[in-house]
């Protein structure tokens, strides 16, 4: 949900006895908002006249016109029938304790010390303009009076809202339960309005309840504005009792509407926007930047019901770590064996099936666990991911790697800290072995799998030339 004055264009009366004044700021205005139509003038009775012609969404004026006071246009304009509402801002050279004392009664909406300049002034109109921009959301409008509906709908499609209406509350919930069971971020709500009164069998009330209670939809996610005859004091507490953001009251006024609305809608983009930012939280949280598997602590909040839930039967365990992973940091420097963790990790990403759990469980050292894998399957996998690593060749030198396997299989309800306590048993027994190569625990013996050509691999490698590795 954005917020942009695209949809309307704005239109402005600039009343200013200066000429030079004039110009200049229709000429800024310009060109720093566009779409902004704007109509100047140097005197109040001109001014008058194109007020009663027409409607602008913000009216500025100096204090002092050549043929009226500032503070007269602004009480004048306020009479008129279109600028009851609009924000009307006196520019004026100083703070002038009769603009503090009299403006406000006046009708004035603000002021301007001109003596700032005009690039302030620009910002100052434009922060102005954008309280009453239009607005982007979808609203789930309920009310069951066909004319009331018709005005009210228009007021707020003009704003550029997008409007679902319906004339009793049943539909609205069956609406907003569809909604809430659906995955496309695109079906839903963004704000309710309601008319309290309804023909059906549910009030207006009713559906404020369903909302907070049976669809469980705070006051942030789904703002709800009730709309409700005036001078009723004891109705509009219980609507707030009831859990309703605000109401307004019948007739609607178009502005009045329009600003609930806004700061509604205000309430719910902060909303959206902190989910987004906790789920980005918990992303980066779950994932190890450097090698893109999952974190260890993504292993600690999650890996124990992996492993106990019953669907994953039987689960296996990979310890896998990179041999003598401290000499690539001391022969190729820190950098490449940062290379070598995220090749690796990469490789590993695209090697398990979506549904493994890939962990940076330390520095080089990777926990897999595979639901619903026999001991057989585990073999193949590990002896598979082993000789990709060998020819991974991730700088330019063949690296190796042993893993530890173990299964549930033979420790039922094992939990997962003491199976992956067999997983390191078994990596143990694969480095003692002599490393590129893969230990299976089970329940009598650790056994060793593959015993490959010693020939390959970083241990010979490094060996060549270098004596003093033992
Ligand atoms: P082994 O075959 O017995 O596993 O020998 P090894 O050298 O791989 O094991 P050791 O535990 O002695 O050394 C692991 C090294 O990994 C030490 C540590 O500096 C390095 N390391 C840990 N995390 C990182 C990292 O994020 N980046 C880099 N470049 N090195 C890391
Ligand atoms: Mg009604
Ligand atoms: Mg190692
Ligand atoms: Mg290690």
């Amino acid at each position: 949900m954005t917020y942009s004055n695209h949809k309307k264009n704005n239109s402005i009366l600039v009343v200013d006895g200066s000429e030079v004044s004039r110009t200049i700021i229709s000429r800024i205005i310009n060109t720093e908002m566009k779409n902004t139509r704007i109509v100047t003038c140097g005197g109040g009775e001109e001014a008058l006249a194109h007020l009663s012609l027409e409607h602008f969404d913000l009216i500025t004026t100096s204090l002092m016109l050549p043929d009226m006071d500032g503070l007269d246009l602004a009480r004048q304009a306020r009479q008129s029938d279109n600028h009851h509402y609009t924000p009307i801002v006196v520019v004026s050279g100083d703070a002038d304790s009769r603009l503090l004392r009299e403006g406000f009664d006046a009708g004035v909406t603000d002021y301007f010390d001109k003596s700032l300049g005009y690039q302030p002034f620009v910002e100052f109109i434009k922060s102005l303009t954008r309280r009453t921009a239009g607005l982007v959301g979808r609203v789930l409008y309920v009310e069951d009076s066909k004319t009331a509906a018709m005005i009210t709908r228009h007021i707020m499609e003009k704003q550029g809202l997008k409007i679902t209406h319906t004339s009793n509350a049943e539909t609205a919930l069956e609406l907003l339960e569809n909604a809430a069971s659906s995955n496309d971020p695109n079906v839903g709500y963004d704000i309710i309005v309601t008319d309290f009164y309804l023909k059906g069998k549910l009030t207006g009330g009713d559906l404020l309840h369903a909302v907070r209670n049976r669809l469980h939809y705070s006051q942030q996610e789904m703002p709800v504005l009730i709309v409700t005859v005036p001078d009723n004091a004891q109705k509009q507490a219980e609507v707030f009792h009831a859990g309703a953001n605000d109401f307004v009251t019948k007739p609607v006024i178009e502005e009045i509407l329009i600003a609930r609305i806004h700061s509604l809608l205000l309430i719910k983009q902060q909303f959206n926007a902190l989910k987004r930012q906790a789920e980005e939280m918990r992303q980066i949280a779950a994932t190890d930047s450097l090698t893109g598997v999952r974190s260890k602590r993504y292993l600690l909040d999650n890996g124990e019901k992996f492993v106990s839930d019953i669907e994953n039967q039987p689960a296996c365990a990979f310890l896998l770590d990179i041999d003598h992973f401290k000499l690539i940091n001391d022969k190729k420097g820190h950098i490449s064996g940062d290379h070598v963790l995220s090749e690796l990790g990469d490789l590993l990403n695209d090697s398990f099936s979506k549904d493994s759990m890939i962990v940076r469980f330390g520095g080089e050292e990777f926990a897999i666990i595979l639901p619903k894998t026999s001991i057989e399957m585990a073999k193949i996998k590990a002896e598979a991911i082993r000789r990709k690593v060998e020819r991974l060749m991730p700088v330019n030198i063949p690296i190796t790697i042993s893993i530890g396997v173990a299964s549930t299989l033979d420790h039922p309800n094992i939990d997962l800290n003491a199976l992956l306590q067999l997983t390191d048993k078994a990596l143990y027994a694969a480095k003692e072995g002599g490393r590129n190569r893969i230990c299976i625990h089970s329940a009598q013996t650790v056994e060793h799998l593959i015993l490959p050509d010693m020939d390959s691999g970083i241990f010979e490698f490094f060996n060549q030339g270098d004596s003093n590795y033992s």
